[in-house]
């Protein structure tokens, strides 16, 4: 049997380091606090739905060298079938430098390394994968003929496709007229559609230029204002969680590995973003990308805890 979600896309090693300030051209300073965490969207997406229970496969390169063994192990850890994830010789993992300024703002350079030898024929030959698939998910760091060729697989087999947006850039009309499912927050939704969203009304406005391109269903995130889900026969918006913040890092992966977890266990669109937007925010709570995404234990509790809260405001009113 294979698994319900197969997720096709990046995975990064994260090299995070503190910096008092960025240095100028030519000059060295000194960091501190350097981390190495496992990320890339496809990785953080994967890893995020396994945690939270679902049966995820993962098709993706990683290079012959320590980065790459080490998200192996980690997406093994959330149960993620790591089989379709291929590990190729001179080319290095993926990774993602970044310097974190006092203010908490982060400077980033992406070098793909294996995520970018990632190529069509390397998706057909898992074709086999994404048949027995539930649902795809797809994200934007792996190259765009490789996502077309993945959603174009899944359209053959009836198998619904799940876009994540990210990083932003245009898209082909072929690609979008193949996705089911699309998570854009607000600068990707701007990207996609020329409008800029901050409410129900534009995202309807955003949406309907989306659907009329052929992706049937549209979550356009709000950030903390939860988020707006439309589809041609209805449109409603799913507040946010009230948490505070302390690391924004993944939140999307986060969200789409939950939205993607309650779309195949069965639930209403208007559960599954409820129980997105819970997941979200909960990895906003918590530093770094995979190491925020809460397990489905975790996810329940919050959701009635923040439930009971609001009942009990609502009762002292
Ligand atoms: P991205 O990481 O793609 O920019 P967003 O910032 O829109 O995505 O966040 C994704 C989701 O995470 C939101 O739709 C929401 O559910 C949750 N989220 C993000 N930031 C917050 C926040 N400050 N408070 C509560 N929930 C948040």
């Amino acid at each position: 049997m294979g698994a319900d979600i197969v997720v096709v896309g990046s995975l990064n090693m994260d090299l995070s380091v503190k910096v008092t300030r960025r240095p100028l051209k030519g000059e060295t300073v000194l960091g501190s606090a350097f981390l190495a965490s496992p990320g890339g969207k496809g990785a953080n997406q994967a890893f995020a739905a396994g945690r939270l229970g679902a049966s995820v496969a993962m098709i993706g390169k990683v290079g012959d060298d320590a980065f790459g063994g080490q998200l192996l192990s980690r997406l093994g850890e959330a149960g993620v079938d790591v089989s379709g994830i291929a590990t190729v010789a001179d080319v290095p993992t993926g990774i993602a430098s970044i310097q974190v300024d006092p203010e908490g703002d982060n400077s980033i350079v992406v070098a793909p390394g294996a995520n970018e030898t990632l190529v069509p024929a390397d998706i057909r030959a898992r074709e086999r994968l994404i048949a027995e698939a539930k649902l795809l998910m797809v994200q934007l760091e792996i190259p765009l003929d490789t996502v077309l060729e993945a959603a174009r697989l899944a359209r053959k087999h009836g198998v619904p496709v799940l876009l994540d947006p990210a990083p932003a850039r245009e898209l082909p009309a072929e690609l979008l007229a193949l996705v089911d499912y699309i998570v854009p927050n607000e600068s990707e939704i701007a990207e996609l559609t020329g409008i800029a969203v901050s409410d129900k009304a534009s995202a309807i406005q955003a949406a309907n230029d989306l659907m009329s391109r052929g992706v049937a269903t549209v979550f356009s995130k709000l950030g903390a204002n939860g988020v707006v889900v439309i589809r041609k026969e209805e449109a409603f918006t799913v507040a946010g969680y009230r948490v505070v913040p302390v690391d924004t890092t993944a939140a999307g992966d986060a969200f789409a590995g939950a939205l993607a977890t309650a779309l195949v266990s069965g639930k209403s669109l208007k559960e599954a973003a409820r129980f997105a937007n819970a997941v979200g925010a909960l990895a906003v709570t918590k530093p770094g990308a995979q190491s925020a995404m809460p397990d489905l234990a975790e996810a329940e509790r919050f959701m009635k805890e923040a439930a009971q809260a609001a009942e009990s405001s609502n009762s002292s009113n």
